[in-house]
């Protein structure tokens, strides 16, 4: 979720796995699986159950999630909790309306450097501090430290050491969709979770009250394989079901139109899922990202396999800025050749 508030109701299929990993006792606990499902706003969850001051009790009776009315949860909403440390790239922080400490905004406000794209070793030296302190509350301390990724080398050795003798009273929730970038050394301290998405449905109903409308809510969940944060953006950023139905059909046709505005990354991924799902309906199987009804008939599998390899070739340099509409061009003219009719 983009918005890593904890005020705002909790997915249904995040409470659920909240509700199981409140009671889990280690130390160190990873949320590991594909973006788009939550990994965030889960982990605040549990910072806030473990912090709160009046936990209530769960359905299954087992385990204690947090109120949401106390000082200690309300701090968590206004990301002012004096026992909760977020460690994330400053660009997350300002695009999720976390404070960055004054330094480091004094640097970006004095346009000294960027906001960083990475985790800065100066952050994680501060959460090692933080972690030797004593809580200010009764219930000890949290860190979430999201992208893990994003660490570096450096500051992922920091951690390392607070990891292996950590003191007594801090819990650690990673998350990342990159857990293969992850020292296995960190890897290893950590209790795993996968990250469980909704079923169609249930992502359905969830992107309807997020102000989606059903069938456009269905379209683009479907496009986001699956994944409801995804789907959301997709809709923020300007897709329809009617344009996402377009894409094969135009690219059969040569036309730019239903793609005019896609960044590079994203521009080879929408043809990727358009040649995954042609590459399916080909050898019988069913399409993960289109309708049936959106897909070509009659196409060529030795060209669908040869622009599946032409695409991965292209991934690997879509951020390169060379023009992005000559890219366009170049990447749709490859997509016609690809989903022409085989001649008989
Ligand atoms: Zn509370």
């Amino acid at each position: 979720m983009t918005d890593a508030t904890v005020t705002h109701a909790l997915a249904p299929w995040l409470e659920r796995q909240r509700d199981r990993l409140i009671g889990h006792s280690g130390h160190a606990l990873l949320l590991q699986g594909p973006s788009g499902l939550g990994q965030c706003p889960l982990a605040l969850a549990l910072a806030q159950a473990w912090l709160c001051q009046q936990p209530v009790s769960v359905p299954n009776g087992h385990a204690l999630r947090g109120c949401g009315t106390c000082a200690s949860c309300h701090g968590i909403a206004v990301r002012t909790h004096p026992d909760l440390r977020v460690l994330m790239p400053e660009t997350l922080m300002l695009e999720l309306d976390w404070p960055l400490d004054e330094s480091a905004q004094k640097d970006i406000d004095d346009k000294k450097r960027k906001a960083s794209r990475e985790i800065r070793d100066d952050a994680t030296r501060d959460l090692i501090t933080f972690t030797q302190r004593t809580a200010s509350g009764e219930r000890g301390k949290v860190v979430v430290i999201y992208p893990a990724d994003r660490m570096n080398g450096v500051t992922a050795n920091t951690l390392l050491k607070t990891l292996e003798e950590p003191s007594g009273d801090t819990r650690f929730i990673l998350a990342t969709d990159a857990q293969h970038l992850l020292l296995p050394t960190i890897r290893s301290r950590c209790v795993s979770h996968d990250m469980v998405g909704p079923s169609h449905d249930e992502g359905v109903s969830w992107l309807v009250t997020q102000g989606l409308n059903t069938a456009l809510a269905s379209v683009l969940l479907k496009a986001a394989g699956g994944r409801p944060d995804d789907a959301l953006s997709m809709s923020e950023r300007g897709w329809t079901d009617a344009r996402w139905s377009a894409i094969p059909k135009a690219l059969r046709a040569g036309q730019l139109e239903p793609l005019q505005d896609v960044s590079g990354s994203e521009l080879i991924e929408v043809l990727q899922k358009v040649c995954h799902d042609q590459l399916a309906v080909q050898v019988g199987g069913s399409p993960r990202f289109f309708e049936v009804q959106a897909l070509l008939p009659h196409t060529s599998l030795t060209s669908l396999s040869a622009w599946s390899q032409a695409l991965q070739k292209s991934a690997r340099t879509a951020e390169h800025p060379f023009q992005a509409g000559l890219m366009l061009e170049a990447l749709v003219g490859q997509a016609r050749h690809a989903l022409a009719p085989p001649q008989s």
